[in-house]
Formats: structure tokens, sequence, C-alpha cells
């Protein structure tokens, strides 16, 4: 079985309060789907059945291994070098977001 070495990565364990949609989108007026979190640096990105994929393209550009789901009642996370889903307990707290653009 294949396990994930990159939980050194993770700098955020209690997620935000409330966030207000996947920080590039906002920025362009793009519409996302899911919403995913950043473990490394808290960077919200939209995930990979979005238009824009911000969520994959942050990890391919910083390095930053692990994201989690910020949808309502999702706890897992992922690692885009092991290409891998686990559940990491250390991460407490729950989003609020916003519906998503797309529905
Ligand atoms: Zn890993
Ligand atoms: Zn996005
Ligand atoms: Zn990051």
């Amino acid at each position: 079985m294949t396990s994930c070495t990159h939980l050194d990565h993770v700098r955020f364990t209690q997620l935000p309060e409330s966030v207000d949609g996947c920080e590039e989108c906002l920025v362009t007026g793009d519409p996302w789907l899911h919403l995913r979190i950043c473990l490394e640096c808290g960077k919200v990105g939209c995930c990979d059945d979005s238009p824009n994929r911000h969520a994959s393209a942050h990890a391919q550009r910083s390095g930053h291994p692990l994201i989690r789901s910020l949808q309502p009642g999702e706890e897992w996370s992922w690692c885009f070098i092991d290409e891998l889903g686990m559940l990491i307990p250390d991460v407490h707290g729950e989003t609020r977001i916003p519906p998503s653009p797309l529905g």
C-alpha cells in the first residue's frame, strides 16, 4: 500500500471560518465548481472539474502537494504527488462557502 510522505508540508491545520470562493476565479470573474484549500499556504482554489482547475495549477506551480476539500461534509485531502486521497485528522474546522456559480 502506498502512503503519502508529504504530511510535513501541512502548515494549515485550522480551516478558515468562511471563504468567498476560488481566489483566482474571483479576480477574473470566472465560475468554479468545487473549492479546495492548499494545506501548505492556505490558498483557496477550484477543483479539476472547474474550468480553470486552479487548485492543481497552484500545486504544480508552487510545489505544494496537499489540498483539502472545502465542500460541506467532505473531509478528504489529496496529495498531487502521490495521487492519493486520505484523511488528515490534524486538520480541523468547517468552512462556510458560497454556492458554486456553476450550481
Ligand atoms: Zn504525498
Ligand atoms: Zn478557480
Ligand atoms: Zn499552497
